[in-house]
């Protein structure tokens, strides 16, 4: 979700979860649809639900509208996972997420929350800190290509938040990593907004953007994500998601300037800002819009096709 993340359950939740106990089942079959993810569909009062391995989708249309929905989940998180080198590491989820399809913005605000009417997605990942008791992802089905607009953005931040039990991880990695998964014409749009703000000079150094820990007032938030995915991008350009990865769990013990030494080779925050201000004025606009973990007719963008 742009510009906030849900820390609070909402309400809406209950729809699912009511739905979702063994008592309620009914009208259960089993399907295996294309791409070997198993799904099973059942119908709960106007609610039709599809359970795959890790999510629980709830649709009040139609069952090929959740299985659909089910499969597109189950890929995303695959493809994501591996392209973000947490293929292996990534566990299936217990509890599994629960994934509202909203027909309309009315009850997609009223489950997101205030604020939410200017996104299309948001998650929800509970508590913060230790085991995880609830995913959720609400989603706008009022809005063209749902399942690969704002689905992969927001299973990018469950699956970040799988690896941070401790700590919740920097605002600018994991924004900047779910907004690499964004269509080529959302990043193209935080693209605009980073060069808007550094000509109004409200742009954040590379030490802010390191260190923020709460998102910035609305004037600055275009910059703030425009920012987070320039970086996310630059980073990864030097090294494969690995060490970025690293680079965040030894900034924590070390240091950042200590950990750009040792892992990028980059002798400190000040040196980063320079080569990524130089990387940033030397790539073209369309560049910096592309997505790196997009789907592109029906392919996926690789982070190592990127690479230099
Ligand atoms: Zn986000």
């Amino acid at each position: 979700m742009d510009g906030r993340r849900r820390r609070l359950l909402a309400v809406a939740i209950a729809l699912c979860s009511l739905a979702g106990s063994p008592q309620a089942s009914h009208a259960q079959r089993a399907r295996r649809p294309p791409a070997a993810t198993r799904v099973q569909l059942r119908k709960v009062g106007g609610w039709w639900i599809a359970d795959s391995d890790n999510f629980q989708v709830c649709s009040y249309r139609e069952a090929e509208q959740a299985e659909a929905a089910a499969v597109a989940c189950e890929r995303h998180r695959r493809r994501l996972a591996e392209a973000l080198g947490l293929g292996s590491a990534t566990a299936a989820w217990a509890p599994k997420c629960q994934a509202i399809l909203h027909p309309t913005v009315q009850s997609y605000v009223a489950a997101a929350g205030r604020g939410a009417e200017a996104t299309v997605g948001s998650s929800l990942v509970q508590p913060a800190r230790g085991r995880i008791t609830a995913r959720r992802i609400d989603l706008r089905i009022d809005v063209k290509d749902y399942l690969d607009a704002a689905l992969p953005h927001e299973i990018c931040h469950l699956l970040i938040a799988d690896h941070y039990r401790d700590e919740p991880p920097p605002l600018w990695y994991d924004e900047g990593l779910a907004l690499l998964a964004d269509p080529a014409e959302k990043l193209a749009r935080h693209e605009r907004d980073l060069r808007d703000g550094v000509r109004r000079g409200i742009s954040f150094s590379a030490r802010e953007i390191l260190a923020a820990q709460r998102y910035p007032p609305a004037e600055r938030m275009g910059v703030f994500y425009g920012q987070c995915a320039s970086l996310t991008r630059f980073l990864l350009r030097q090294e494969a998601p690995a060490k970025l990865h690293q680079l965040v769990r030894r900034s924590r013990e070390i240091g950042p300037n200590a950990a750009l030494q040792a892992i990028y080779g980059v002798a400190g925050v000040g040196e980063l800002e320079r080569q990524w201000s130089a990387f940033q004025r030397a790539s073209s606009e369309e560049m910096l819009s592309a997505s790196l973990l997009a789907v592109d007719d029906g392919k996926p963008h690789e982070l190592s096709a990127v690479q230099n």
